[in-house]
């Protein structure tokens, strides 16, 4: 059994003051207990980093959940070209028009606002030619005010559908026809934490390979 990495790659400037709006990350329902604002001047981890941290703790719920794929599990607040087709990778997006989809197609991009005009994020299977070259996933902060735990909500929601089985043609809306998943719903008031059905819906997916799109990480 292999490793499981995460990556996250900031598109544009990490916010300095960022907020949190639940205390702790697994089997959340709607539990907001207060909010704490999050300041990097005065100490907090740099927002990607914290970010990578928050997801950590969801994905260590959701290997728990089901049979083990993976026998460890990294994360990374930057992405890197080599990583394995098993690996999931979320661009985070300082606002909407520093999108990566509406960097590399705009047309596409243009739908997906018309269609979705409050959306958190968006992922795509991305085709040059008839060719898959990756599956994009990102994030918009400016959709969710630097709400952190909204980030780690929408990003888990976006890597479920990342996990589509796009090469057998899956509709990618499977995610959203789950019944008592907090970080499925299609929920334009925000997610709900992570409920064991998302955790093992998820976990049944995390051996499948989809090449994630790469073309927005910078080379290094
Ligand atoms: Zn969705």
């Amino acid at each position: 059994m292999a490793t499981l990495t995460l990556y996250l790659e900031m598109v544009g400037t990490e916010p300095g003051v960022y907020y949190e709006t639940l205390k702790g990350y697994g089997n959340y329902r709607n539990v907001i207990s207060e909010v704490r604002t999050r300041s990097v001047a005065a100490g907090a981890a740099p927002f990607c980093q914290q970010l990578a941290k928050n997801l950590r703790v969801l994905f260590d719920l959701t290997l728990k959940s089901g049979p083990p794929g993976f026998k460890a599990l990294n994360t990374s607040s930057t992405a890197d070209r080599t990583m394995l087709d098993t690996d999931l990778l979320c661009y985070i997006c300082e606002t909407r028009q520093l999108s990566i989809l509406r960097r590399f197609d705009p047309t596409r991009f243009a739908s997906f606002l018309a269609q979705s005009p409050k959306a958190a994020g968006s992922t795509a299977n991305m085709v040059r030619n008839n060719m898959v070259v990756g599956i994009m996933s990102e994030i918009y902060l400016d959709r969710i005010a630097t709400d952190i735990t909204a980030a780690t909500f929408a990003v888990y929601h976006e890597w479920m559908h990342n996990k589509t089985n796009w090469t057998a043609g899956e509709d990618p809306n499977w995610v959203h026809r789950l019944v008592g998943g907090g970080l499925s719903e299609e929920n334009d008031d925000g997610l709900k934490g992570l409920t064991p059905i998302s955790a093992q819906q998820m976990n049944q997916r995390l051996t499948l390979r989809n090449r994630q799109f790469l073309d927005g990480v910078p080379i290094r």
